[in-house]
Parts: structure tokens; C-alpha cells; sequence
């Protein structure tokens, strides 16, 4: 018996080689009908056999392309058409796409073994891709997703690529990028006003230099990096210079898994981060010591090879562990394009080695490390954003400006909540620019209408992003507080909104409802209903403000001041500097001086009195330092953290802190204590309002859930309750993830309010 039927997929569909696979499915089933890209998802009409039917909806779900991500199957019954045939149909523009455009997909297979095959036409050509590889996000201008609308719209198919592209049969069938060297853009090198002109050239002529010790900046998917051989400490040093970067870690490519084995340990599940499609930067123990590409750190950042063109420069001999940055100064964002780079970075590197092809929006590089329940993301940009990362009951477009450090936008449209890839710092002034073209290109994208947006931001009132709503051309803005919102992104990664939980926000600043500076707060209640701060850490000075934030042992004056019985701190072996003093002086005068309950500065605190007394050169690198030493002890007995009902008290905490490090305790013991007895803290803080309210769900979010010993110490002791404990996943823990926790509170709260 022959019926019909209209299938609607929704989710990551479009430009993942969705269509081919539908029409595979189909023809493999015997059905006839078609299938096209509609505006919110792929829309599929099927007749045929019930049986088929039902077996091709079944692998429709559980086998679908690599790269897609489906969210919701729709089936209905369909009109017979009396169709002879399964057909691939043209999309239409009509409404306003709500397809999620694809993140950029790392090359497949299938395409490197095609890179490596001299019979091959499109052997050694770096932008080869096919419909489950290649760029996406970073080649988009505008939806639906076609060619003409992408950065590859001044390159004609030739007529293999156009025969390709054209072929249902094909793996490039509606490939959007496909190219080859005979139709598609190239790459050059430009170096002391010379040019090197063709692929196998130019890529010849990096790997020379690389090998030679030189600095290269590569034009990568979503912008340059500056690139050179990371076992070569003069060169590796020579571009810390040059970058202005003193100590930050830099990223680093290993030509594959064995490389990469022979300088960090990688577990199966690790592996599998690093070769899966987004190709993110890993976070790993390290093996092998590269003092100038990560020093003083135990682990590195490591990524594999994710475009053709890594493969190919690998191939021709560059060395197989380099170094790989952002092309940028220091906090600058990322330069993606050509004039730019060429501009910015030709103080920083020795060669530019530069695609055609040009980057329609700047993308870094993901970083991710493994957590005790899975992938922790640190940095959400390549191969993630834009993913949608939840569906929030909005009845209209809601806009979340996330927070002014870390900054990513959220969009939520029709439901869907994209959010951006991960923008930098706002107090920088390109940054700033960055993240209002990010605004812009997200609305524009989706076509939304700016009076029809509800705004969320954050409820500093001196961040940028704060002012910049104030600006917009919108009927209706809300103020989120920072902590509720890092609270309500882990809620809203599930879904979760009538859930009421025991949320705490581990955090170094964010602007409290008194105005003072928050950071480790203990909350009751649900996104519907909003979040009352039930406790928090223990009130501190917070001396010269902002400041305190890049001097540890200023921010150690403002917890010090309150405790009695201390050792002398400016002798050794603390020899605390004259920041120190005179941060107790403003203290004691009430000059310049705030309140803090931030977890963030306790952490700093506790790193100054561990040796930690310098001015931090990025941000959270005290914290960091006391966890990279802490890994170094086994478990030890946890110093007292005691929890009142409504205060962490971290005076027992510090004073049993620095009389053992008076002694003369071995300092990793003592920062393993440190982290012991803040985890049983919180634990107890969090068990006893738990019992308390009646919850048996806690949310962990804020910058210090970085701190993975910490979390491992928080979620053992917690995974022995009945308590169930909820962490991100989806978006970073750090303010990458508040704008979605806003869009969340935006969507569900009454707007007449502030919260
Ligand atoms: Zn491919
Ligand atoms: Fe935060």
C-alpha cells in the first residue's frame, strides 16, 4: 500500500551533507519524493511503503551524517502526489531563517586521503572539503546557506567541480565551498616585500622556514596564527617578545596522536576530543617539559591537524610539534583579514603564509579539557559556536550580552538559543568593536528585528556591554545579575526551568545586588522564580578595587586584614612586598576600598602566601598556580572551612594556611589543603542548605569551576550524597557562559524587574 508523508528535521541540518544522505536513505528504501532545505530545518516528503517509511524515518534518526545534530523529528501525513522519483529540491528564502548555520567542520577522511593521492585532481589542494567537511561559520555571509552567499562567491565551478556539485550521487553534491586548483582560490607567501605564488610553493616555502626556527603567520579557518617550531625554545621565546605575552601558555598543533603521546598523556576519552570533529584545543597532562611554550605549568594545550592545509604543511617537512597562536598582541582579538594581518603582524612574524579565501568572521581556536564528567569547555569558538546549545520557551527574539571579560553573545530565536563563538575582553578596544560586529552580524544573520529584541545584559553599570544596551535601538532591556546568570546557563543547558536548585557561583567579580563585588554565593530557587542568595563566602576588603584583581598579595591585604594571630607576613618566608602594607594601610584609612565575597580573590589570596607575589600577567594565573601546585601533593588532611548556615568563614582557612607555611610545611601539601578544605567547605555549605530548602539538585557554575582538582574534590565529596550536581557542559563555566544564563532568566522571568 502506497501512503504519504512530510517529515520536518530541525537542529544542525543545513550544510552538513544532510540532503545527500536523506536522498541516499530514501532511494535505499525505495521511496519517491523529495527533500529540500527549508527555513527552519530540511523538510522531507516521502511516498512509498509504510515499512519503508518507517525503516528510513528510524536511520534518519539514528544514523544521521557526522557533522549534523538533529533536535526534533516532525512527521505528518502528506498528500500523494503519485511521484516516479526521490529528488533533491532548490531552497526558497521566505521567512526568517532559523536554521542553525554549521559550525566549521575539521577535514574528513575521505578528503585527506584524496589530498595524498597524486592521481587525485585535488591532490595537495588546501581547500579541499566535501558536504562532511570543511568550513562553514567562517565562510557564511548570510542564510539560507548557498555558495553565492558564502566567501567562495568570486570563484566559479569549473566544470569537474560544477559536475560534482550537481550530482546527487556525490559526496560534493551541494558541497557549498567545493573548489579545485583549477577554479578555486590558492595561497601565496609574502616575506621582506617578496612573494612565493601557488600551493605547493608556498606551503614548501613555510615549512623551510618554520624548520629554520622562523615565525610564520598562517591564515587559518577563522583568522591568522602566528606559527613556529615549538621544540626550538629561541624561537618559541622570540615570539613570546614579540607578542607581548610573558608566560601565558601558548596552543600547540601536533602533526597527529603519536606526536602528540610523546609530550602529553592522552586517555581514550581524550583522544577522542582531540579527533573529533570540532578538533578543539586539549587540555593534557604534560609529559615533557617546554618551559618557553607553557612555563610553569604541568599541562598543555594540544590540537591535531583540523584543515587541509595543516596536513599538507606537515607533509612538506615542518617540524611536527609547533607552536600555534592566536595572531594577535597580547589581548587583542584574533586578525582575520589580509590587510590587517599584514599590518598588525608584520612586527611579529617573519612570513605570512596567506589563502585567498577570504574569513567572513573572525573564529579562535576552542579550548576543552576532560573533567570528572566529561568535556568541560573553557573556550567556545571553532567547530562549536554557533551551535544552538538549548531551546528556551521564547515567544520572541531574545538578545544575551554575556559578561565584558570572555565575552560570547547569545541570540535566541524562534526557541533556539545560538551562542557566538568566544569574542575576548571588552576593556580592549578592538575587543569591544569585535563583540558590537558580533551583535550585529548575529541579528542581521537571522534577520531579526531590533525593536522586536529583549536585551539582556549584565547589571554592572560600568561594563561596555551594559552601556552598549543602553545605546541600542530596543524597546526592552533587563539587567541580569552576573552570578544568577552563570547559575541559570547550567539550568537552561537542560532545560531545566520549574527545577528548583541549591546554585553556587564559584566566581572572581561580578557586580552584587549591594553593589559590592560577588564571586562565591550560594543561591535558592529556579529560573521561573528567580534566585535568592541564601549565604556566600565571608565578606573581605577588597583594597584599590579592580587592582586587587592583578595583584595577588593586595587582594591577600584585603582577606589578612580581618584574621588575628597571624605570622609576620613581610618576613620570610612569605616577604610579602610593600603592595601588601600599603594595601592594609588603604584598609585600614577606608581609602579606595570595597567589599568582596569573592572566591576568586580567596584563591589569589592564598597564592601570595604560597610565593605567588607577583603582578599576574593573565588573567586567573595565581589561581591556576596554586592548583598546578596542589596536583604535586596527595591528599591531605583539608584546613577547617566552616560554614555558619549563611557565611564561609576563610579565616580558619588561611590562618592554618600560613602558620604550616611558617613552619615550613611543603607548600604543595599546603595548596592541596587549601583546595581540601575550600571543597569541604562548600560541600558542607551546600548540604546543609540543601537539607535545609529541601533540594536534592546542586548547580555549580563561575570562573573557579575551571579549577578542575577543585570541581574533582567538590564532585566526589557530593557524588557520595543523594545529591545529584549539575555542571556546564555546553558552554564554559567562566563568563563564556553568562549570556546564555541571561537569554534563560530574559526568556522566563516578568521583564518589568530587573534581577
Ligand atoms: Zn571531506
Ligand atoms: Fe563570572
Amino acid at each position: 500500500m502506497t501512503a504519504a508523508c512530510s517529515v520536518r528535521v530541525r537542529g544542525v541540518v543545513q550544510g552538513v551533507g544532510f540532503r545527500p544522505f536523506v536522498f541516499r536513505l530514501a532511494r535505499a528504501n525505495t521511496l519517491a519524493g523529495w527533500v529540500k532545505n527549508g527555513d527552519d530545518g530540511v523538510e522531507i516528503h516521502l511516498e512509498g511503503a509504510a515499512g519503508a517509511m518507517r525503516s528510513f524515518l528510524r536511520d534518519l534518526r539514528d544514523q544521521p551524517p557526522p557533522a549534523a545534530r538533529i533536535t526534533g523529528i516532525e512527521v505528518r501525513q502528506g498528500a500523494l502526489a503519485g511521484l516516479a522519483d526521490f529528488t533533491i529540491r532548490e531552497s526558497l528564502r521566505r521567512g526568517r531563517p532559523s536554521v542553525p548555520i554549521a559550525p566549521d567542520l575539521a577535514v574528513c577522511d575521505d578528503c585527506v586521503a584524496e589530498l595524498f593521492d597524486p592521481a587525485n585532481p585535488r591532490h595537495g589542494y588546501p581547500y579541499i572539503n566535501c558536504t562532511n567537511c570543511g568550513p562553514r561559520l567562517t565562510i557564511v555571509l548570510d542564510l539560507p546557506y548557498d555558495r553565492h552567499r558564502t566567501t567562495m562567491r568570486d570563484w566559479p565551478l569549473d566544470e569537474r567541480c560544477a559536475t560534482e556539485f550537481h550530482d546527487q550521487q556525490n559526496r560534493r553534491f551541494h558541497a557549498q565551498p567545493v573548489a579545485c586548483p583549477r577554479c578555486g582560490p590558492s595561497h601565496r607567501v609574502v616575506a621582506d616585500g617578496r612573494e612565493v605564488q601557488g600551493d605547493a610553493a608556498s606551503i614548501r616555502e613555510t615549512a623551510r622556514r618554520l624548520t629554520a626556527g622562523q615565525i610564520v603567520a598562517i591564515k587559518g579557518l577563522g583568522g591568522f596564527h602566528l606559527v613556529c617550531d615549538a621544540r626550538n625554545a629561541a624561537s618559541v621565546n622570540t615570539l613570546r617578545t614579540r607578542k607581548f605575552r610573558k608566560e601565558k601558555p601558548f596552543a600547540l598543533m601536533a602533526r597527529d596522536l603519536s606526536v602528540a603521546r610523546q609530550i602529553v598523556d592522552v586517555s581514550e576519552e581524550e583522544a577522542a576530543l582531540l579527533t573529533s570533529v570540532a578538533r578543539p584545543i586539549v587540555l593534557l597532562r604534560a609529559r615533557a617539559l617546554l618551559a618557553a611554550v607553557a612555563p610553569d605549568q604541568d599541562e598543555l594545550g594540544v590540537m591535531l591537524p583540523s584543515t587541509p592545509l595543516h596536513h599538507l604543511l606537515f607533509a612538506a617537512g615542518a617540524p611536527n610539534l609547533l607552536v600555534m597562536t592566536s595572531g594577535n598582541r597580547s589581548s587583542e582579538p584574533i586578525a582575520y583579514d589580509d590587510d590587517d594581518a599584514l599590518a598588525r603582524l608584520s612586527g611579529l612574524a617573519d612570513a605570512f603564509l596567506i589563502g585567498q579565501r577570504p574569513i567572513a568572521r573572525r573564529v579562535d581556536d576552542s579550548v576543552v579539557r576532560i573533567g570528572r564528567r566529561g568535556p568541560v569547555i573553557l573556550r567556545r569558538a571553532r567547530g562549536y559556536a554557533p551551535d544552538a546549545v538549548a531551546t528556551l520557551p521564547a515567544g520572541r527574539p531574545i538578545l544575551g550580552l554575556g559578561a565584558d571579560l570572555k565575552s560570547a553573545i547569545t541570540l535566541v530565536v524562534e526557541g533556539q538559543a545560538f551562542v557566538s563563538q568566544h569574542i575576548g575582553d571588552l576593556n580592549d578596544a578592538r575587543s569591544l568593536r569585535a563583540f558590537q560586529e558580533t551583535v550585529r552580524d548575529f541579528v542581521s544573520m537571522y534577520d531579526v528585528r531590533w525593536d522586536d529584541l529583549l536585551v539582556v545584559h549584565d547589571r554592572h553599570p560600568d561594563y561596555a556591554s551594559t552601556r552598549y544596551a543602553a545605546d541600542l535601538p530596543v524597546s526592552q532591556t533587563l539587567a541580569v545579575q552576573h552570578h544568577r546568570a552563570h547559575v541559570a546557563s547550567v539550568l537552561a543547558e537542560r532545560g531545566a526551568w520549574h527545577q528548583r536548585v541549591l546554585g553556587v557561583a564559584l566566581d572572581g567579580t561580578g557586580y552584587g545586588d549591594d553593589a559590592s563585588v560577588w564571586g562565591g554565593e550560594l543561591f535558592v530557587g529556579s529560573v521561573v522564580e528567580g534566585f535568592e542568595r541564601v549565604a556566600s563566602l565571608r565578606a573581605a576588603a577588597l583594597p584599590g578595587g579592580d587592582a586587587a584583581a592583578r595583584h595577588p598579595s593586595q587582594a591577600a591585604a584585603g582577606f589578612l586584614y580581618a584574621i588575628e594571630g597571624l605570622p609576620d607576613l613581610t618576613a620570610a618566608p612569605f616577604a610579602l612586598p610593600a603592595r601588601y602594607t600599603q594595601a592594609l594601610r588603604l584598609i585600614e584609612r577606608g581609602v579606595r576600598t570595597f567589599t568582596t565575597t569573592s572566591m576568586g580573590r580567596l584563591f589569589d589570596a592564598a597564592a601570595a602566601l604560597l610565593g605567588f607575589t607577583r603582578e599576574i600577567t593573565f588573567e586567573g594565573q595565581a589561581a591556576m598556580w596554586v592548583e598546578q601546585l596542589a596536583r604535586r601533593a596527595t591528599t591531605v588532611e583539608p584546613y577547617p572551612f566552616p560554614f555558619d548556615g549563611r557565611e564561609l568563614d576563610y579565616r580558619p582557612l588561611l590562618l592554618a594556611l600560613a602558620w604550616d607555611r611558617a613552619g615550613g610545611r611543603n607548600p604543595a601539601e599546603i595548596a592541596r589543603a587549601f583546595h581540601g578544605g575550600v571543597a569541604l567547605g562548600v560541600c558542607q555549605a551546600a548540604l546543609t542548605l540543601c537539607d535545609r530548602h529541601r533540594l536534592d539538585r546542586v548547580v555549580l557554575s563561575g570562573g573557579v569551576c575551571q579549577n578542575d582538582l577543585l570541581m574533582r574534590l567538590i564532585e566526589d565529596r557530593l557524588g557520595q550524597s543523594p545529591h545529584q550536581v549539575w555542571t556546564n557542559h555546553n558552554v564554559p563555566p567562566n563568563d563564556g557562559g553568562v549570556s546564555l544564563g541571561q537569554a534563560a532568566i530574559g526568556a522566563l522571568t516578568d521583564h518589568d524587574r530587573s534581577v
